[in-house]
């Protein structure tokens, strides 16, 4: 098999990890890939957003299977550009994407479908209509830009001054860009939250083991939320009987109702989730891996990667290939100083080549560039420092020892990733 993974950071670096490992595989290219993945795979020059781009180099390079890290091109259309062309492609189609494209759809598709969700005060397309809303409302207050503001788009509002100021920035000035055009206000919901992600050929589907990522820049869940600052995953973090709970009141309605209203969703779903004292409940959707939980995922995949992504693509996923080492895994971000605001790029990277001889530690890049020998920082997050053990303390452990090795100015990463690591309850 040859194949096309689409994206350049991290998640893209795991599954090029994991799909080099698979026996069927002849070549991968990755667009438009990073310095860490082009260790690995050919790097080819795209723009993950266009999508008349990403058709024309898949016209040149004839992969016999794509595989779509990113949001941005499934919201485009990439995949039913692709599946018009009978080329296979693991993701959802454009409408299918609108689960995460468009916050306002994804609450209309839960409330159609009674699947268990914030209360939805309502959707609006003028910041007069959401500001008059804010009488009958109740405190602290969600705002949700409706459209893609790459993770801006979401606000807990303490008060009516802070949901102004917010409604102001998102619908009058415009400051998250088209993403902000319509709006949602919602209850806030209390609990721990969780991260459910299941593979789907449209018809079956297949859990993926369980993940919890850590969203905000500094220890103790302070200062603002980021991408995602590392993750774990360990078999104990989702008991049986929540797993259950999760399975009945969330999973399996959604997937019936996405069959219902004749989407077949042909990829992995990320539904968030925050466990209630009500039980379950849906925050999120998304049309696409996490990342970081992408790189915990991968290092305890212990089967085909890219068979099975074939077979997704195909419609005929087995959910009895997915099987996963028993071990625990952990993943540090190694970010830039300042990030997720402004930050510094072009730092060397020192240090990184000592850490191929680590056992059971994968470095996994993000943002790095190469600079003749050496690697240096080009994006707010650098680098996932993943490894895996018998226990998470053991995977927490290795990949802090790799941490603690490599240094660049103005390095920073969290120090306790993994530290809430408790059983998830089903509450009550
Ligand atoms: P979303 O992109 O919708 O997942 O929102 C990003 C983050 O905002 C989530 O991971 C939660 O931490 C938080 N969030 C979103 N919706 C709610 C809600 N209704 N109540 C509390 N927190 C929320």
């Amino acid at each position: 098999m040859k194949i096309l993974v689409i994206g350049g950071g991290g998640r893209e670096h795991a599954l090029v990890w994991k799909l080099r490992e698979s026996s069927s595989v002849r070549k991968i290219w990755c667009a438009p890939g990073n310095a860490g993945i082009a260790e690995e795979a050919e790097c080819v020059a795209a723009d993950p957003a266009d999508v008349p781009g990403l058709v024309a180099l898949a016209e040149r390079l004839q992969p016999d299977l794509t595989v779509v890290g990113p949001e941005v091109p499934l919201v485009n259309g990439l995949a039913d550009a692709f599946r018009g062309r009978h080329w296979p492609i693991v993701g959802p189609s454009r409408q299918a994407a609108q689960l995460e494209g468009s916050k306002i759809f994804s609450k209309e598709f839960l409330l159609r479908h009674q699947i268990p969700t914030a209360k939805l005060y309502g959707a609006f397309a003028s910041a007069d209509e959401g500001l008059g809303a804010l009488e009958r409302v109740d405190w602290p207050l969600v705002i949700k830009a409706d459209g893609l503001c790459a993770g801006k788009g979401v606000y807990l509002a303490a008060n009516a001054a802070e949901a102004r100021d917010f409604i102001e920035r998102l619908m009058v000035r415009g400051e998250l860009g088209s993403g902000g055009h319509r709006m949602l206000l919602e209850e806030t919901l209390e609990g721990d939250e969780l991260s459910f992600i299941l593979l789907t050929d449209g018809d079956r589907y297949a859990p993926l083991v369980p993940t919890r990522d850590h969203k905000r820049v500094f220890d103790g869940d302070l200062g603002p939320n980021t991408g995602g600052m590392g993750a774990y995953s360990s078999d104990d973090l989702l008991p049986e009987a929540l797993r259950r709970r999760i399975v009945d009141a969330v999973v399996e309605p959604t997937l019936r109702g996405l069959a219902a209203d004749g989407i077949r969703y042909q990829g992995f779903l990320y539904i968030g989730l925050m466990l209630t004292l009500e039980g379950p409940k849906v925050l999120e959707f998304n049309c696409r891996l996490g990342d970081p939980e992408t790189q915990a995922i991968a290092a305890r995949i212990d089967f085909d990667l890219a068979r099975v992504l074939a077979d997704v693509a195909a419609g005929h996923l087995d959910p009895s290939k997915l099987r996963w080492k028993t071990e625990a895994s952990a993943c540090v971000v190694i970010a830039s100083g300042g990030y997720p605001g402004r930050f510094e790029i072009g730092k060397r990277i020192e240090n990184l080549t000592d850490l191929t001889t680590l056992t059971g530690v994968k470095v996994l890049h993000a943002g790095t560039q190469r600079a003749g020998s050496d690697f240096v920082t080009v994006g707010g997050r650098v680098l996932g420092l993943t490894a895996i053990g018998q226990t998470l303390d053991v995977a927490l452990q290795r990949a802090y020892d790799a941490a603690q090795r490599i240094h660049f100015s103005g390095i920073h990463y969290r120090k306790d990733i993994g530290h809430r690591a408790k059983p998830l309850t089903a509450r009550p």
